[in-house]
């Protein structure tokens, strides 16, 4: 029996396993991160500036406690690294009642008695009336508690928690292989390799190229940031067009926010255009194409006038889907040493460090203290 290197290792070091990380070292328990590039590099899932936070989680049910969890410590990191990470605000969610973005929210909010607030065409047009365009089946509810989270800053205040707390960060590190051996597993690297007793497998877009056999795609997103014009500016500061999400009539959901901290305002338009598309984990192209943004910048005019038809600034976010729309968290079941977690379906950046403490707790206790059964890989692998 060899001696262990360390008793958990995280590899793949965004939002999610700095977070496992944070949660880990904070337990006193002998852990690593394996990283393949830096912390809060622009390549995968967790970069961009910020992340739309809800707590009416429309995608499932059971994701509410897992917000609220994950926002109570976003509260205990901001102070322990002293760096605003959280901004308040609320946020929007508009489109027809019988849809998933304002219908969703306003089920949630009924089920988990969330306060939100049904506002009526006219008291839409005065707070906010940079949206423009509603149709006539189209409601808006607002949800005082949303807000954004900051991504990298997360990312990099969890990171150092985590050293200052005893553990070790590997950059430039890129695991090959997992490999189960008695009593552990052996986490490959290009240049040698790491005998653990677990491991959690946070590696994002890239979880099937480490861990086959879960049905995850890669998928390309585009994101726009588009600078108004003087006249508009005031309509679309944070406090003016906070985050928001506006399910379309063609089904494709408009999300963004207002210009906040030196940033033009957000917008990126899901499950539409051709930028938003399904890629090889390894495909190394983040080049943006006109086709990123020209399907969102023809919809501006009739729902956010004001903004220029060519963005100031665009980038392309990549993360992984399942075919439920569920995270996908939890041990193999064949190989329980083996904790993975992934499949975020671009809604998993509120929930990150509610997802740092239950991969933790499965590492130590093999008990979530949120109920996260729904997210178990064993819905995909079979028991
Ligand atoms: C464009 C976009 C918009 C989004 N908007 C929202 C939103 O508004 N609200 C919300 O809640 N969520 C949103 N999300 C989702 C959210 O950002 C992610 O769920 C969150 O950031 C967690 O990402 P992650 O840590 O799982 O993945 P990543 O940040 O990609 O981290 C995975 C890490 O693993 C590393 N890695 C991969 N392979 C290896 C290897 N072999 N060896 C070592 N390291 C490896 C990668 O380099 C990477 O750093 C959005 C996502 C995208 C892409």
């Amino acid at each position: 029996m060899h001696a262990y290197d360390a008793e958990v290792a995280v590899v793949g070091l965004g939002a999610w396993g700095t977070a496992a990380l944070w949660q880990l070292a904070e337990r006193g328990v002998d852990c690593v991160g394996l990283e393949r590039y830096g912390i809060a590099h622009a390549l995968g899932a967790s970069h961009g500036g910020s992340r739309m936070f809800r707590t009416t989680c429309l995608e499932h049910p059971g994701l509410v406690p897992l917000a609220r969890r994950s926002l109570e410590l976003w509260q205990v990191l901001q102070e322990a690294a002293g760096t605003r990470l959280f901004v308040p605000g609320g946020g929007l969610l508009i489109g027809p009642p019988s849809g998933p973005v304002a219908g969703g929210t306003l089920r949630a909010a009924e089920r988990h008695g969330i306060a939100v607030q049904r506002l009526t065409p006219g008291e839409l047009a005065d707070r906010f009336p940079a949206h423009t365009g509603l149709d006539p089946h189209d409601i808006a509810v607002w949800e005082p508690q949303a807000g954004l989270v900051r991504p990298e800053a997360t990312a990099r205040a969890a990171a150092d928690c985590a050293v200052r707390a005893g553990a070790r960060v590997l950059t430039g590190s890129t695991v090959t292989g997992l490999v189960p051996e008695p009593g552990g597993v052996r986490v490959a690297t290009a240049t040698g390799s790491l005998y653990v007793r677990r491991v959690v497998v946070s590696a994002g877009p890239w979880l099937q190229t480490l861990v086959p056999g879960l049905p995850l795609e890669t998928v390309r997103m585009p994101l726009t940031w588009y600078a108004p014009d003087a006249r508009a500016r005031r309509r679309f500061t944070l406090e003016r067009f906070p985050v928001f999400m506006r399910e379309l009539p063609s089904g494709a959901v408009l999300w963004g926010c207002g210009s906040e901290g030196g940033h033009p305002v957000k917008l990126g338009l899901e499950y539409a255009g051709e930028g938003f598309r399904t890629v090889e984990p390894e495909d190394t192209d983040r080049s943006v194409a006109r086709t990123d943004w020209e399907s969102l910048s023809r919809l501006l005019a009739r729902y956010a006038p004001g903004l220029p038809p060519v963005p100031e600034r665009a980038a392309v976010g990549r993360f992984g889907r399942t075919p439920d729309g569920q995270f996908v968290l939890g041990p193999l079941p064949a190989e329980p040493r083996i904790i993975v977690a992934g499949g975020c379906n671009a809604h998993g950046g509120k929930h990150a460090l509610g997802v740092g403490e239950a991969l933790a707790e499965l590492a130590t206790t093999g008990r979530t203290t949120v109920p996260l059964e729904f997210t178990a890989p064993a819905r995909f692998t079979g028991r």
